[in-house]
Order: structure tokens, then C-alpha cells, then sequence
């Protein structure tokens, strides 16, 4: 009897305990939920006093993780993130803010630092093409830290002699026009080359094709998908005349192919850059642009092009620590959206060049690659009613339904490329329109396509890869392989092709 009193009061006690806990949870919970930012806010606006930045920006972002829509603490992040070293991450973060154009006060301060930045940055280097100079965005250069670059020479003897010594000129040449902030030594043995130089037939091959035609090519080796091993130039020996390269155009090849190698991977619109290069005329650079030169913008170029942070380069430590670079959508990522001001800026451009709708394209390709597809498709559309060239219209419906395939809009992307199909039926187009119907869900139409695409071209990688994806989709493994194996036997180097990286289980059992 007394137990079971004892065990009763025990009991009680047990069940106000636990009632409390509950009672006590529900409380924390309830200021937690409401208050919790507050308090956590009021701690981080205590750190940012004492200058403790990096602290208080820590507690900023997981309060503006928790609530979002909170422009004050988004505010409060902006400007503390300003106070602290202008960092890579700094400056990525900076862009995202800047990137949301919701008009908020935060949006305005990274906006308006960007801009600041911009200005100092233009203002050290001077007049650049930077914009033309990086490929989708993508840096691609050698390690500042690597310097002297070292390049071999093949000996041949299909080509005149002043041909090596030209050569050696052109690397000279840019040596001094940089004032050697760029070097570079000759080495005897290619293994040992950064850079390596080849005189070859195979590309006069195309003399008659004058769509096919190139003097030369650079081509960068990547290992591992970041990591630069060499830059190798492959360079014809002849003139589409079947003539010699006279020394003059052999030089200026070879400086316009080592601008490439230093990692210049476009072409600026003005003509008397070394590295200027007409899409109408690829005789150009032998021919009438014989007169261009390495100029004070080509070296300008290479100079910030060498404090932005690396894609890809030979030095793994500059790839693991970004930190000391400058981040490239800092100097080239759209600030002015609203759409208005977009058509003004590709009408002036129109108005100073009138047969040049690169600029504007120029500009419609730096917001795809910054990711603002919309103004992206805004702009070529206005550029597809400002043109009657077909080879223009084809391009510009093309990009314009890769853009509408990042929206994810589907229905309108099939539109465009149809548009593009019109214009062009380059195989390009066609798999371009596979892929569309793929990805809309229309597995039947897209293996069709692709099947078509193959019976007379069995060597695209592309629509093999595409029709190889529809049949894993469809768990058809054994086809899937078989497309694969094919695309091997027509193609022995697709498997260097990073895209078929993912498919090399099917092909190898
Ligand atoms: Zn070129």
C-alpha cells in the first residue's frame, strides 16, 4: 500500500517533469522560430562593430539562409561583405547578390561596388578586349608562375628554313612588346615543351574548300578536365594558292597562333590587333591582314587575363586556390537589365557599325553565359529582325533555342530550331532538334531523328550519344552499347571526348 502511494507521487512528479520539458521545448521552439534571427542578427550587428567581419558575415549568411525574403539582413550581409578582402568568394558573392534584380537595397550597394571595381579595373589596364578574349566565359591559360614558357620547333624539311627563324621572331616579338611579362625559351626536346610547333600538310588538304581552309589551329592538351598539360599549333605550310607562306605571313601567323597559346581563345573585332580574325575571309590573316600587329591592346589583354581566376591551367595550386584571383563576371557580367536599355546598347552598336551585328551578338553571348537567358532571347530576337543574312538568321535562331532549353522551355526551343532548320540544314541544327524532342518526353521522335542523323553521318558523336541516351533511358542496355561500339568504329577519338566519359562502362564490357 505504501509502495503504491510512493509509486503514485513518484508517477506525478514524472509527469509534471516531462510535461515541463514539453512546455519548455514548445517555448524555445516558439522564440527560436520568431525571435531567433532577431537574437542571432543582434549578435553578428555586435561582431560587425568590433570589425570582426568574417565572423559576423558567417552568422549573416545562415540568417539570410533562414529567411530569405528578409531584405534588411540580405542588406546587412552586402555591406559586410564588403568590408571584408576582396576575395574570389567575395566577389562571387557579390555577383549573386547583384544577379537577383529584385531592386532591393542590397541588390543596389553589390551593383554599385561592382561597377566601382570595374572602373578601377579598366582604368589600371586600359582599353582591352577582354570580353572577345575568353571563350564562354572560360579561362584557359598557362600559371603566371610557369614563366619562361617553353616551346619546341619540329625540325622539317618541307618548309623553307626562314620558316623556324620566322617562328622564333613571333615569340620574340611578343616577348618585347610585353616588356617580358610574358617569356618564353626554346627547348630541343618536345616532352620538356609547353608550347610545340608543327608544320603539316594535312591542313592544305582543304585548299579548294575555302569554308575548311586554315592557315593554322591551336589546340590546348587538358588532362583531367581542368589541368593544362601543352598547347600544340599545327600550322600548313602553304598558301590556299598552293605558294609558300612568304616570311612576313609565316611570322604573323605564328604571332596571331602563339596569342591563342597564351590563352586568347577569340577574336577581336579590331583590325589591327594581332589577333583580329574575319569569319568572311580566312585568308585574312595572310592576305590583307598582313598589316596587323601586336598592338598595346593585344598585351593590355594578356595582362588582366593573367589576374583572372584560371578554368584551366598547368598549376594545380592556382586551380585549388582562387582566392588571389580576380573573378571574371566582375569585369563582364551584364549590370544594365532592363530590357529597354538592352536594345538601346544593341542599337548604338548597330549605328557604329551598321554591318556588324558581332557586338550586339557579343553582348547577347555574355548574358547567356552569366545565365540570363531571357535577355539573352530579348536581344536576338530584336538582332533576327535587324538581318536577311540566312547564315546570321540560322545562328541567331539556334542560340536563341539553346536558350529557351536552359529555361527548360521546350516548346519554344523545338520552335527556334525549327526557324534555325530553315535556314540551315546543317547536321548541327538537325541533332539540335533531336535533342529538343528528347527532352520533351518524345522518345519515339527523338530516336527516329537521331537514327536518320546516323544513316548518313555514323561518325557524330553527338547523335550517338543522344540516341545511346534515349535507349538507357529505355533500360535498352544492350542497344545502347551497340550504338556506342559503332560510334567507336567510325570514330576511334570520340572516347577523348569528355562527353562520352560517362558512357565508357557500356563500351568497355
Ligand atoms: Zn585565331
Amino acid at each position: 500500500m505504501v509502495l503504491t502511494l510512493n509509486m503514485k507521487k513518484f508517477f506525478k512528479i514524472f509527469i509534471i517533469f516531462i510535461f515541463s520539458i514539453i512546455v519548455l521545448c514548445f517555448g524555445l521552439f516558439f522564440i527560436g522560430k520568431n525571435y531567433g534571427d532577431k537574437l542571432l542578427c543582434i549578435y553578428a550587428d555586435n561582431l560587425y562593430t568590433k570589425k570582426e567581419y568574417s565572423s559576423a558575415y558567417s552568422i549573416y549568411d545562415v540568417i539570410c539562409t533562414y529567411k530569405p525574403e528578409n531584405t534588411e539582413y540580405q542588406y546587412k550581409l552586402t555591406k559586410c561583405l564588403l568590408k571584408m578582402p576582396f576575395s574570389y568568394s567575395v566577389q562571387k558573392k557579390l555577383i549573386e547578390i547583384a544577379q537577383k534584380d529584385d531592386n532591393s537595397s542590397a541588390e543596389k550597394l553589390a551593383t554599385k561596388n561592382i561597377l566601382k571595381t570595374r572602373q578601377k579595373i579598366y582604368k589600371k589596364y586600359g582599353e582591352t578586349y577582354i570580353e572577345d578574349a575568353v571563350n564562354n566565359g572560360i579561362i584557359l591559360r598557362w600559371s603566371k608562375k610557369s614563366f619562361p614558357l617553353k616551346y619546341y620547333i619540329e625540325p622539317s624539311n618541307i618548309v623553307p628554313d626562314y620558316y623556324f627563324k620566322e617562328t622564333e621572331n613571333a615569340f620574340q616579338d611578343w616577348q618585347r612588346e610585353s616588356d617580358n611579362f610574358i617569356k618564353f625559351i626554346p627547348v630541343q626536346n618536345e616532352i620538356n615543351a609547353d608550347i610545340s610547333i608543327k608544320f603539316r600538310t594535312i591542313l592544305t588538304e582543304n585548299l579548294n574548300n575555302k569554308e575548311n581552309y586554315k592557315a593554322a589551329i591551336t589546340t590546348p592538351v587538358i588532362e583531367n578536365e581542368n589541368l593544362l598539360k601543352k598547347m600544340e599549333i599545327s600550322c600548313t605550310i602553304k598558301t590556299h594558292e598552293y605558294e609558300f607562306f612568304t616570311p612576313k605571313q609565316i611570322k604573323k601567323i605564328m604571332e596571331h597562333e602563339i596569342g591563342h597559346a597564351l590563352g586568347i581563345w577569340g577574336h577581336p573585332k579590331d583590325n589591327q590587333s594581332i589577333m583580329y580574325y574575319s569569319l568572311d575571309n580566312p585568308y585574312d590573316y595572310y592576305e590583307k591582314r598582313i598589316d596587323t600587329a601586336i598592338i598595346s591592346k593585344d598585351i593590355k589583354t594578356i595582362k588582366l587575363l593573367y589576374i583572372l581566376a584560371p578554368d584551366i591551367t598547368n598549376n594545380i595550386n592556382d586551380l585549388a586556390n582562387k582566392e588571389q584571383f580576380l573573378y571574371l563576371p566582375l569585369l563582364l557580367y551584364p549590370l544594365d537589365n532592363s530590357q529597354e536599355e538592352l536594345i538601346l546598347k544593341a542599337q548604338e552598336m548597330l549605328k557604329e557599325h551598321p554591318d556588324d551585328l558581332g557586338y550586339a551578338l557579343t553582348l547577347a553571348d555574355t548574358y547567356n553565359a552569366n545565365g540570363k537567358y531571357k535577355e539573352s532571347i530579348y536581344l536576338m530576337k530584336f538582332l533576327t529582325m535587324q538581318t536577311n543574312n540566312t547564315k546570321l538568321l540560322n545562328i541567331l535562331n539556334y542560340n536563341i533555342a539553346n536558350n529557351y532549353i536552359s529555361l527548360k522551355d521546350f516548346d519554344n526551343a523545338l520552335l527556334y530550331a525549327q526557324k534555325a532548320l530553315i535556314y540551315s540544314k546543317a547536321i548541327d541544327n538537325r541533332i539540335l532538334v533531336a535533342y529538343i524532342k528528347y527532352c520533351k518526353g518524345d522518345l519515339e521522335k527523338a530516336e527516329k531523328e537521331f537514327l536518320l542523323i546516323l544513316e548518313n553521318n555514323p561518325s557524330f558523336t553527338n547523335a550517338s550519344l543522344g540516341l545511346a541516351d534515349i535507349y538507357i533511358k529505355q533500360k535498352k542496355y544492350i542497344k545502347a552499347r551497340k550504338v556506342l561500339k559503332e560510334l567507336l568504329e567510325h570514330n576511334p577519338h570520340a572516347l577523348d571526348d569528355k562527353s562520352l566519359n560517362t558512357y565508357k562502362m557500356l563500351t568497355v564490357f
